[in-house]
């Protein structure tokens, strides 16, 4: 069992002067499918830029551990390393490599030089996963998101995401602008990985995600943190009675 866990984590952009977050404070095992709804601009994207170690954010208090380990102070690719997902280690297109080459060494960075993933069962492995997502085998073949629309990105994240198999991945508005096939295929993959080895951190606006992926804990964030935590009714309620009310429960000014 692996644990991602932020602690009274502090963050500003770097060239501004406002904290974004003002203490956000969160513990999950893998095994765990947590969620965290919000208004817009409450700091849902830059906890999970920050925890990606995205250089364009600031901690300015607080710390982010993966197995009671610092990663704060780690680059991106030591993240990957410590077992974190990172969709935005993967730029938009990469001329000249493919989707599978992409994924392939995405892999093989995680593992010693003496544990490479072989061609054959990576090959399987592909196969078995592109089924999975509905998705043809010309889609790995393709240059990285060369010419793929926004869902077949989406799809082509969670593609990533069950090949690479990290023990912990945080999803951003995996829902947007998918309509309800695509939503369908994405929530399919994403439970596909649910088991004791994998933690997801799921980021939505929307409660509609959470009816096809149910989540363990609901968290929600207003004014840069965590002001609420509960079970997966905590979103169906949020969905009738909108942050408003919640605002107006804990007599909050945000
Ligand atoms: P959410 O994802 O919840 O909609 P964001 O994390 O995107 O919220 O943004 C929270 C607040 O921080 C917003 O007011 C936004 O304008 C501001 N912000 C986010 N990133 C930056 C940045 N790189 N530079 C300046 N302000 C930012
Ligand atoms: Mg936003
Ligand atoms: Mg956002």
């Amino acid at each position: 069992m692996a644990t991602l866990e932020v602690k009274d984590l502090h963050v500003k952009a770097k060239e501004e002067e406002k904290e974004i977050l003002t203490g956000v404070n969160l513990k999950m095992t893998t095994g765990e499918i947590h969620a965290i709804m919000g208004p817009n601009g409450t700091g849902k994207s830059t906890l999970s830029e920050t925890i990606m170690g995205n250089p364009n954010y600031e901690v300015l208090k607080g710390d982010i551990l993966i197995n009671g380990q610092s990663i704060i102070g780690l680059p991106v690719d030591q993240r990957a390393r410590a077992g974190l997902f990172l969709a935005m280690q993967y730029p938009a297109e990469i001329p000249g490599i493919t989707n599978a080459e992409f994924i392939r060494a995405a892999i093989n960075s995680r593992r010693a030089e003496d544990d490479q993933m072989p061609i054959p069962a990576f090959l399987k492995k592909l196969d078995h996963t592109l089924k999975t997502l509905d998705m043809t085998e010309e889609m790995s073949e393709r240059y990285l998101n060369e010419g793929f629309s926004g869902g077949e990105k989406k799809r082509n994240e969670i593609l990533q995401l069950m090949m690479i198999e990290p023990k912990f991945a945080i999803l951003d508005e995996i829902d947007s602008g998918l309509d309800i096939d695509a939503l369908k295929v994405v929530s399919r993959g994403v439970n596909a990985m649910r088991g004791p080895k994998f933690g997801s951190l799921i980021i939505t606006h929307y409660q509609r995600l959470l009816n096809y992926i149910k989540p363990d804990v609901v968290h929600v964030m207003m004014g840069g943190k965590i002001v609420k935590s509960g079970d997966a009714e905590l979103a169906v309620k949020l969905e009738d009675e909108g942050y408003a009310g919640l605002r107006d429960e804990l007599g909050l000014d945000v």
